[in-house]
């Protein structure tokens, strides 16, 4: 766990989250501010900054891909889009990595 992450902290319980789905490796929460109607992010319960480094953890990458495929079946998302910033400039603001689930209205491309 990294001390001064916000997301470590969620999945430790210090910061309060609504949970949709949690496994033993990952964890998922509604978003604080939801850009779609269904708006879900999953981690990795480990402290990995990105999906660069979570590609170096082939079972954690699994376990998160697995999860958001059980938050969508779970929550009745037939549709839904998969988010993973990387780096601020991409639009990451927070370092753990985490897939952006939204869903509920109908998406554009190229995406802003
Ligand atoms: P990103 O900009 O891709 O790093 O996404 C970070 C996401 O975390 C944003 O969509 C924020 O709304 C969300 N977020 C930040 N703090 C919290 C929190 N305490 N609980 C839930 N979501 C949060």
């Amino acid at each position: 766990m990294d001390p001064n992450c916000i997301f470590c902290k969620i999945v430790a319980g210090e910061i309060p989250s609504t949970a949709v789905y949690q496994d033993e490796k990952t964890y998922a929460f509604a978003d604080l501010e939801p850009q779609a109607p269904n708006h879900f992010l999953v981690v990795p319960r480990e402290h990995l900054v990105d999906i660069t480094e979570l590609a170096d953890h082939p079972d954690l990458a699994a376990a998160v891909v697995a999860a958001v495929s059980n938050v969508a079946t779970q929550e009745g998302l037939e549709h839904f889009r998969t988010v993973l910033n990387t780096g601020a400039e991409s639009g990451q603001s927070v370092f753990h990595v985490h897939a952006h689930v939204l869903s509920g209205r109908r998406m554009t491309w190229p995406p802003g």
